[in-house]
């Protein structure tokens, strides 16, 4: 059975471009539920650690400078088939190819700057919402 867990980060262009507001209200408006939020912002450990399974990739370098390069908003998120339907939501990695309606055809600008993180699976979800937020600050 799907879980009924994902988490996200909006990433810093959208938090420099003033989206905060429009991508949550997008990401309620959907029917997921916050469980857990902080705005904070990662350094290059961090922003590192979080992307360690792309370390091989040839953008991995400026992957982790852009994650660290200013403050990001990140969520754990509940709902039924959460990780599905919110990769749904926010649309293909690369915002030219993300579909009408998706939060990246929105807002990303780029396929490095692409507004906001979504679990890859149930497994995935539970990691990165632990590198996060602490059993005090789940809700
Ligand atoms: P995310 O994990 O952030 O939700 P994703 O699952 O759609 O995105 P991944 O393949 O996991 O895509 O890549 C992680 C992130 O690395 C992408 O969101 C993007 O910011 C960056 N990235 C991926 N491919 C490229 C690329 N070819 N050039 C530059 N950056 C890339
Ligand atoms: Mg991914």
């Amino acid at each position: 059975m799907a879980g009924n867990i994902t988490f996200t980060m909006i990433k810093p262009d959208a938090v420099r471009a003033n989206n905060i507001g429009p991508i949550l209200s997008m990401i309620t408006e959907a029917g997921f539920r916050i469980k857990a939020m902080k705005f904070t912002h990662l350094n290059e450990t961090t922003a590192g650690g979080f992307y360690a399974v792309h370390k091989e990739r040839p953008f991995y370098g400026e992957l982790v400078e852009f994650m660290s390069s200013g403050p990001i908003v990140a969520a754990i998120l509940e709902k039924d088939n959460a990780v599905a339907d919110f990769r749904e939501l926010i649309g293909a990695t690369n915002p030219a190819e993300a579909a009408e309606g998706t939060i990246r055809k929105k807002f990303a600008t780029s396929i490095g700057e692409n507004a906001v993180h979504g679990s890859d699976s149930d497994e995935n979800a539970i990691i990165e919402g632990d590198y996060f937020f602490s059993n005090l600050e789940k809700f």
